[in-house]
């Protein structure tokens, strides 16, 4: 018996090779296939796993579905839906608070003291990082001017 299978491997009672697609997406020891396999079903995540044609966009399928998952676990009724909907309300606080701080700015120092905004460049491989934060990736390099843009303050020299 093979102690090592994948958590998909181990699901499907199946032998898990060496070369096993799924193994480097959900290892023996993943805890979060618990959830994946409740609400998707081994076979089903094995299936969308094979359909696809690179490491990269299995590696994104998988965190997806892991995502996905966890947001039904912790919520039946909205899952992913209700967890947008909660980053969205976050993220209209937070301008709200912005629109306040610079109201209040230009009513003490004066509408022209008040620091202009412009636009800093998404790096073009912003949405396939996985989610690590962290890890070197900067946003203030302006260099590049293509792709999609976000409205950050600018820093005063
Ligand atoms: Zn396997």
């Amino acid at each position: 018996m093979n102690s090592n299978r994948c958590a998909i491997c181990r699901a499907l009672k199946q032998i898990c090779d060496p070369n096993c697609i799924y193994k480097a997406y959900f290892p023996s020891n993943d805890t979060r296939f618990e959830d994946v396999q409740q609400i998707f079903g081994a076979a089903k995540v094995a299936d969308i796993l094979n359909r696809l044609g690179s490491e990269e966009e299995r590696k994104i399928a998988a965190n997806s579905l892991c995502y996905a998952a966890e947001a039904r676990r912790r919520d039946p009724n909205s899952g992913i839906y209700g967890m947008v909907q909660h980053h969205e309300s976050i993220l209209n606080d937070v301008e709200q608070e912005i629109k306040f701080a610079v109201n209040e700015l230009k009513t003490n120092v004066g509408p022209d003291q008040v620091p202009k905004f412009f636009h800093v460049p998404i790096p073009d491989d912003f949405l396939t990082t996985s989610g690590k934060m962290g890890d070197g990736h900067r946003v203030d390099d302006a260099s590049t001017s293509a792709g999609p843009s976000a409205t950050l303050p600018k820093n005063h020299e």
